[in-house]
C-alpha cells in the first residue's frame, strides 16, 4: 500500500484466477477480494486484481479522488472536525498504477528495497490505487511522519473516524502484521457498519479482523 503515504513532495497476476468466486469473511460474509469491493483486503499478500484497477467512480474531493461513497464520507468527516477548529486537510488519496510506479521507484531510490518496502507499496499493491483511502495533514510540520500522531486531526480521527466509516489502517506495533510501519495519518474507507464492527471488535488490524493472517512481507 504505498506509501502508503509517502507521497514524495516532488513526485507527483493475482493469487485467484479474475473469475473466481469472490472470497468471503465466514463471519461476516463480505467480499474481501473484489478489487471493487469497499471491504476489499490490499496488502503485501493481496494485490489488485487486475493489479492495473480504476476505480469506475472516483469523485473530486478537494484536488484528490476518492470513490464515490468514500468521497462523500470523508467530505463529511473533514465538515466536522473543522467545526471543532481543526484545520485538517487530504495530502493524497486515490493513486493510480502509473503513479504508484512513480511513488515507489522514488522511495527506492532514496533508502533502498528494504526500506521502501516498509513505507511503500509496490504498484498494483497499494491501499491507495483501490479509491478507499486517504491520508490526512494538519501542515503542523507532521505530515506523513510518525508526530502526527500527537495532533489534534489524529486524534480527534482515531476516536471518530469510524462514524464516517473509516478505519486506520497501519497502527502502530502492528507491522508484522500489516506489513508496514505506523501511518496515522493513513484511513481506509470500509463503510459504517464495518467500520465500527471493526472497533468494537478486539482485532488489531484488518488482517485480523477479516481472518485473512499476517502478510508482513511479499511472497
Ligand atoms: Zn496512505
Amino acid at each position: 500500500m504505498a506509501t502508503e503515504s509517502a507521497d514524495p513532495a516532488s513526485a507527483q497476476a493475482s493469487p485467484q484466477g479474475a473469475d473466481a468466486e469472490p472470497r468471503t469473511d465466514s463471519s461476516s460474509g463480505v467480499d474481501i477480494t473484489s478489487a471493487g469491493s469497499l471491504t476489499v483486503m490490499v496488502n503485501k499478500h493481496n494485490p489488485l486484481d487486475p493489479q492495473s484497477y480504476v476505480p469506475a467512480d472516483l469523485q473530486e474531493i478537494e484536488g484528490h479522488q476518492l470513490r464515490a461513497e468514500a468521497a462523500g464520507a470523508a467530505q463529511n468527516m473533514l465538515r466536522d472536525m473543522r467545526a471543532d477548529g481543526i484545520d485538517v486537510t487530504i495530502t493524497s488519496a486515490y493513486r493510480s498504477y502509473d503513479t504508484q510506479v512513480s511513488t515507489y521507484d522514488h522511495w527506492v531510490q532514496q533508502n533502498g528495497q528494504v526500506t521502501a518496502d516498509r513505507v511503500s507499496a509496490r504498484p498494483g499493491f497499494s491501499e491507495h490505487q483501490t479509491g478507499l483511502a486517504l491520508d490526512l495533514a494538519d501542515g503542523t510540520g507532521c505530515d506523513l511522519q510518525a508526530c502526527f500522531a500527537d495532533t489534534e486531526a489524529a486524534q480527534w480521527a482515531v476516536e471518530n473516524a469510524d462514524q464516517y466509516g473509516f478505519v486506520l489502517r497501519f497502527p502502530e506495533g502492528q507491522e508484522s502484521v500489516t506489513g508496514y510501519t505506523y501511518e496515522p495519518w493513513h484511513f481506509r474507507y470500509v463503510g459504517p457498519d464495518q467500520a465500527q464492527a471493526y472497533q468494537s471488535s478486539s482485532a488489531s488490524t484488518l488482517e485480523e479482523f477479516y481472518g485473512t493472517g499476517p502478510a508482513p512481507d511479499y511472497e
